[in-house]
């Protein structure tokens, strides 16, 4: 079976008197519209490394992750899909939720390591897995070189041209990917990436790695909330709103953060009135589960 997915992620203008205000034009690219699970920017980082392994001829994806990852879940349900056996470590002690909920029924076999354990993966993966010739090593959020050149032919898609556009950021290869898809179209548009960790600053260094060429662009690292996985209630507030307003979902852990910083920009006067701004929605919306207590 081919390994590919019909892309459906168009790009929709979100309506916001802020925005008429200010004479800006903002848009959300809706890349959590390519699959319900394998959603936004899990199937663009996959799809590569899933052709990489299938090509190897390994039918055992082996991966990474925190109890909430997205990542996670996209590889069980992409295994699942495309025909292989699936393993995930989970970070930390037995827990259960609704993200390893829907990893168990795409078939993931999960293994919970202690913090300790979790913090060398190639070691991980050698003890458990050195003699079965079928697995295939993904690293932690899927990070790698062919990760990102799949989520660099995400600009190859864009209807238009823009000022800005704003991705948020985990192992931040997504943002390199859509900066080297920019540099490489010599599309002049500034790239603005959204830390969603606490002192983002070393983000720079984790998407320089895989940019093909040095390149300039701006980080946010005002954006995080408290940190990784931490929201405040002005941040629920803001995703009831856009919600409410746009009929998006949104979650708290990316996307609404990249959103809050748009829109806060927005309020001061950061862009040149005739900008126009692209969002990039990466998906993960599942990540609300795991906040539903706090609605
Ligand atoms: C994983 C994820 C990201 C982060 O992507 P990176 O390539 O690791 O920076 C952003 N948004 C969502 C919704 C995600 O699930």
């Amino acid at each position: 079976m081919d390994i590919q997915l019909d892309i459906y992620s168009p790009v929709q203008k979100i309506q916001h008197q802020l925005f008429t205000e200010k004479g800006i034009e903002v848009f959300i690219k809706r890349d959590d519209m390519i699959h319900p699970i394998i959603s936004g920017n899990k199937w663009r980082k996959l799809k590569y490394v899933l052709q990489d392994a299938r090509l190897a001829n390994k039918q055992h994806l082996v991966t990474f992750g925190g109890a909430f990852s997205n990542h996670l879940l996209a590889t069980a349900a992409a295994a699942a899909k495309f025909g292989f056996k699936s393993t995930g470590f989970v970070r930390g002690e037995e827990v259960q939720n609704d993200t390893l909920f829907l990893c168990r029924l795409h078939g993931m076999h999960l293994i919970f390591v202690d913090r300790d354990s979790y913090r060398n993966k190639p070691a991980l993966f050698e003890r458990y897995f050195s003699h079965d010739g079928d697995a295939y090593f993904i690293d932690e959020g899927g990070a790698s070189t062919l990760a990102a050149k799949g989520c660099s032919e995400l600009v190859i898609e864009l209807p238009q041209r823009y000022d800005h556009i704003f991705c948020a950021c985990g192992t931040g290869t997504t943002a390199a990917g859509i900066i080297n898809g920019l540099v490489g179209h010599e599309l002049e548009t500034e790239f603005n990436a959204i830390p969603v960790f606490k002192n983002g600053d070393f983000m720079r260094a984790d998407i320089d790695k895989y940019l093909i060429n040095s390149a300039i662009y701006t980080l946010h690292t005002d954006y995080h909330f408290g940190g990784y996985g931490k929201t405040t209630q002005q941040l629920i507030d803001f995703i009831k709103q856009f919600v409410d307003g746009t009929g998006i979902l949104i979650e708290p852990v990316y996307t609404a953060k990249m959103l809050y910083a748009i829109y806060d920009l927005a309020r001061k006067d950061h862009f040149t009135p005739g900008s126009s701004i692209l969002a990039i929605h990466s998906g993960g919306i599942w990540g609300l589960l795991g906040m539903k207590g706090k609605f």
